[in-house]
């Protein structure tokens, strides 16, 4: 299936998780809007709107600034990306977050009530999720501790995370018959709310074998995912880092002896809020151009804080690879 049929239907979903500024075109999307685009020169008048069909093609049109067809585009324009980064962007996302109906993402007048009751019981779902798993140092979660150290981390820091939880046996998607053990990862805001829970479905040596054995679950209506993270660890003495997935933070807290969250993704990388009382955050992004766009936008949007970016030497590393070669056991004959 090509990126554009995953993508139909999807939009408004995106849109939600890393273009918050639509939501009041789409709750509203045959109106007109103030222009999202930063560089709009005035900001008087309401000359933006998105297009009928904008859930199944992404597509809106200012008045002043021009039509954006697609999803692509749009995100170009509003992300100022190029394409590659763009396209890379949608699709970690649409492999990552499991579809839902579209009514659960965001509201209008006419689903108002249902979607109310959607994220209740979304809630009730996700908080059942978390309270049930096993914390990971509990036999329930032997499986997905043996998963991180499959990937070369360490019992001891394993041992030290929070918001890292391990199920026996979780099936691996709606109406699935298929189940298997799982990481879970606790998604929070900056404002400290829980809005998701990441699973890595695993087994002892490694991925599940399935076709995406990562998802993120869904998440309320009225909460984003931009600006959160996993927090594996407590900043210490104003010093933090942060990292794309789950490994790779763990592999960069190793690498540079500090903590690090998981923000799960580039697109959200790049959104992240520090939490107050942090002044120094690092950035341990991955060495392709998605990532390391996502680490140069973080470094400019949290310019209130000391921002250092690291970036792995060899193009295609992530901190987990560099962690892991430099464990690698040369041969001193060789
Ligand atoms: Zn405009």
């Amino acid at each position: 299936m090509s990126l554009s049929d995953r993508m139909t239907g999807r939009w408004g979903e995106l849109y939600s998780d890393l273009l918050p500024e639509l939501l009041p075109a789409m709750e509203a999307p045959l109106q007109h809007h103030p222009c999202p685009h930063p560089g709009h020169i005035s900001r008087h008048g309401d000359a933006f709107r998105l297009f009928r069909d904008w859930n199944e093609s992404g597509g809106g049109v200012c008045n002043t600034c021009g039509a954006r067809p697609n999803g692509v585009l749009m995100l170009e324009w509003l992300l100022g990306l190029d394409r590659d980064t763009v396209v890379a962007i949608i699709r970690d996302w649409v492999d990552r977050v499991e579809p839902v109906s579209a009514r659960v993402r965001w509201r209008t007048p006419a689903i108002e009530q249902t979607t109310q009751e959607d994220d209740l019981k979304l809630a009730s779902w996700l908080s059942q999720l978390w309270s049930q798993a096993a914390r990971i140092g509990d036999p329930g979660a032997e499986t997905a501790r043996s998963y991180l150290r499959s990937r070369g981390i360490p019992d001891w820091l394993i041992m030290r995370t929070g918001n890292l939880r391990g199920v026996p046996s979780l099936i691996t998607g709606r109406g699935s018959q298929e189940a298997y053990p799982a990481l879970l990862g606790r998604y929070q805001g900056s404002d400290d709310q829980p809005i998701a829970v990441h699973r890595i479905w695993c087994t002892a040596e490694g991925k599940a074998p399935i076709e995406v054995p990562k998802k993120t679950t869904p998440h309320r209506s009225d909460r984003a995912m931009r600006g959160g993270a996993i927090r594996l660890f407590e900043p210490y003495r104003g010093t933090l880092g942060v990292a794309e997935g789950i490994e790779t933070a763990l592999g960069a807290s190793l690498v540079g002896n500090m903590p690090v969250w998981s923000c799960l993704s580039c697109g959200l990388l790049s959104y992240f809020v520090p939490p107050e009382g942090v002044h120094h955050l690092h950035v341990w992004g991955d060495a392709d151009r998605a990532g390391i766009e996502a680490a140069e936008r973080l470094a400019k949007r949290a310019s209130h804080v000391r921002v250092t970016i690291h970036i792995p030497e060899t193009t295609g590393m992530d901190w987990l690879d560099v962690w892991n070669k430099s464990n690698e056991i040369t041969d001193p004959s060789a």
